[in-house]
């Protein structure tokens, strides 16, 4: 049997090899060292802000983004319910409380419309809103355009979760530079990788300067081990963040060989009745993941059949995020919903998508793709 061609595995190479090779062989080993203040400088040069944190996931550095901005216990913290649990679970770090909405059906990115509605609800229920937490979605920025104001009128601090979309942008503004703070993941999975990793992204350094404290334990200037604060240890280390630097240099050609692979998908599928590509006319989008949305009603047949068909022949595909108002984690949780996140979710695909896939896999996976397609085309509609 052929091998298993994944949804997005790391794209790393002899350039990776050269930057960690050197930084074990500079001795800056761990935990810091020049590789991760350049990596922090080269980050939020890229991104366009004047500061940086680079922590040990995207998941720590949402804890710190929501500590940054005052979030705490008592709170609520608006958070779109179609992402990763690490965006609704960063809130519940704080002792926050997440209200989840729901999400624009094209694009799976936070209906800005609802958003709205709910923060005028929560005010005049006199509830505290820490922040409104919205996603990229699969690389796709947010709509800010529309909820930047909405947030400002009810000056609520936005908390960028960018953690699927660096390189991206919204309006030829870069993903990770719209809210007061930003977070990025390089997770194996994420467009570039740390083999594990996150980042803070800012114009306002005081906040960087303490989410940097709280990441280090708290630990005072001293001699001796002196905290004020509970801290975490949150730090990325110094050889991480070399294979970050190197990622970065590939960045743009790895996001390059993404948006062919979509061009390609957008091909294929663009005869076959009720396919379409979730957030398919965004320009900006790093293309992160293609995903695609099958209206059964139309095609005649179900995200589910093609998913089967393209594992049977070793070839990775993942329902889009299971909402987080389903997640037994959630239950009771307060939503805003229109039924538009579990319609992804149940008609969604998120197709294999990764920038190291070379030229004999991504003809496996389109020979499958077209195969499916020309065997549906022939069969009646059920
Ligand atoms: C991957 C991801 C995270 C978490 O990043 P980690 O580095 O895995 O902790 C948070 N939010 C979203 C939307 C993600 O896709």
């Amino acid at each position: 049997m052929s091998r298993t061609i994944y949804l997005s595995p790391p794209d790393v190479g002899p350039l990776e090899e050269s930057y960690v090779l050197a930084a074990l062989r500079s001795g800056w080993v761990a935990p810091v060292g020049p590789d991760l203040d350049a990596f922090e400088r080269d980050v939020a040069e890229r991104v366009g802000t004047r500061g940086a944190v680079a922590v040990s996931s995207g998941t720590a550095a949402l804890h710190l983004a929501l500590l940054g901005v005052g979030v705490g216990p008592g709170d609520v913290v608006v958070v779109p319910t179609l992402t990763f649990v690490a965006t609704a679970n960063a809130v519940r770090y704080t002792g926050a409380r997440p209200v989840f909405v729901d999400c624009d059906p094209r694009t799976g990115n936070l209906d800005v419309d609802l958003v709205a509605q709910l923060l005028r609800r929560l005010r005049a229920h006199g509830h505290r809103v820490g922040a409104v937490v919205p996603v990229d979605m699969f690389g796709s920025c947010a709509d800010y355009a529309a909820l930047l104001p909405v947030c400002a009128e009810a000056e609520v601090p936005v908390v960028e979760d960018a953690a699927e979309a660096l390189g991206s942008s919204h309006g030829g503004r870069p993903a990770g530079s719209f809210g007061r703070i930003g977070a990025f993941s390089f997770n194996g999975n994420k467009i570039m990788t740390t083999s594990g990793g996150g980042m803070l992204v800012s114009d306002d350094l005081t906040l960087l300067a303490r989410a940097r404290h709280l990441a280090t334990q708290a630990r005072e200037p001293t001699p001796h081990y002196e905290h004020r604060d509970v801290g975490y240890n949150y730090r990325l280390s110094n050889l991480l963040a070399a294979l970050g630097r190197a990622q970065l240099v590939r960045l743009d050609g790895m996001i390059a060989r993404r948006r062919q692979l979509r061009d390609h998908y957008a091909k294929l599928f663009a005869p076959a009745p009720g396919v379409e590509l979730i957030g398919a006319e965004d320009a900006g989008s790093n293309c992160w993941l293609t995903c695609v949305r099958v209206d059964s009603d139309r095609s005649g047949w179900r995200a589910t059949e093609l998913a089967a068909h393209l594992a049977a022949r070793n070839i990775e595909t993942r329902p889009v995020w299971k909402p987080m108002h389903r997640q037994p984690v959630y239950a009771g949780a307060e939503s805003v919903l229109t039924g538009a996140a579990d319609a992804l979710f149940t008609d969604g695909l998120a197709l294999p998508s990764g920038s190291a896939l070379n030229e004999g896999q991504i003809g496996r996976v389109l020979g499958a793709i077209d195969e499916f397609l020309t065997a549906r085309a022939g069969a009646p509609t059920a």
